[in-house]
């Protein structure tokens, strides 16, 4: 099971420049393609299939959020060894929960740091969805960044499908022990209050508004493209409430039929 992964906003104070030229962060090898910049202390193809995806990622967020995109860089670390990559978290990030990979916005600069392994896919494309977000959209409510990084962090051509999260809420649900509740996840405003259930449910309202009808689709890009160019906007449960009272129940039917659609008894 994995953990949530955090998006981590780090205020960067005078001096934590340092982060940069500390010893042990790769940043000997590096490979530019279009918005991103990435480090490795391994030799990464200039076109690499995972580097490659990533890069089509931000025109595949652009057009399903129908968002902009943008050109400031996105400095992605990479560590070949878990070893190396947890003793410079540990040492310049010590307040950090463990996590294989996290995303840090600073005033000036969008950095994912991770760890090379069989989940590095997944967990960078979680991270740099949200370094393409932040590049447009700076401040993203807490529920709504981690569902469209959750989102996104599925594999090209699932169409945001997670079966994990599906599980899950299906499971819970059916126990009569959770269902959709967005004007609770509206109020969340810290990382560390949100369970992976949490991120389970951000992941499920994402989905439901992205992949049913056209009119929820076009509610969630009209929020934020006022998030983009009025950097604040009334809580989007309120928004959807307003045009349909028993969102939270469609969207626990799209939740069954989803379960009903991939889950194996
Ligand atoms: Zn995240």
């Amino acid at each position: 099971m994995r953990f949530g992964i955090a998006l981590l906003f780090v205020p960067l104070i005078a001096g934590c420049a340092t982060v940069r030229s500390a010893p042990t962060l790769p940043e000997e090898l590096s490979v530019v393609r279009d918005q991103l910049v990435v480090y490795s202390d391994f030799k990464l193809a200039t076109r690499h299939r995972l580097v490659e995806e990533l890069v089509a990622l931000r025109g595949d967020i652009s057009e399903q959020l129908d968002v902009p995109v943008s050109d400031e860089p996105i400095h992605i670390y990479l560590f070949s060894k878990a070893e190396s990559y947890k003793k410079y978290i540990d040492r310049h990030f010590p307040e950090l929960p463990d996590r294989r990979a996290f995303f840090v916005e600073s005033d000036t600069r969008l950095t994912v740091y991770a760890q090379w392994g069989d989940r590095v896919a997944e967990d960078l494309r979680h991270e740099v969805t949200h370094g393409y977000l932040h590049s447009v959209i700076p401040n993203t409510p807490l529920w709504l960044d981690e569902g469209i990084a959750e989102y996104f962090e599925t594999p090209r051509g699932w169409n945001g499908l997670h079966v994990a999260h599906v599980k899950l809420l299906d499971a819970q649900a059916s126990k009569g022990m959770w269902k959709p509740d967005l004007a609770r996840l509206d109020k969340l405003a810290a990382i560390d209050q949100m369970t992976q259930r949490d991120y389970a449910e951000a992941w499920l309202w994402l989905h439901f508004l992205l992949q049913t009808t056209r009119e929820r689709k076009l509610l969630l890009q009209h929020h934020l493209s006022i998030l983009h160019e009025q950097a604040q906007a009334p809580p989007f449960s309120q928004a959807i409430f307003a045009v349909e009272p028993d969102a939270a129940y469609a969207a626990l039917d799209h939740l069954r039929m989803l379960a009903a659609e991939n889950l194996v008894e």
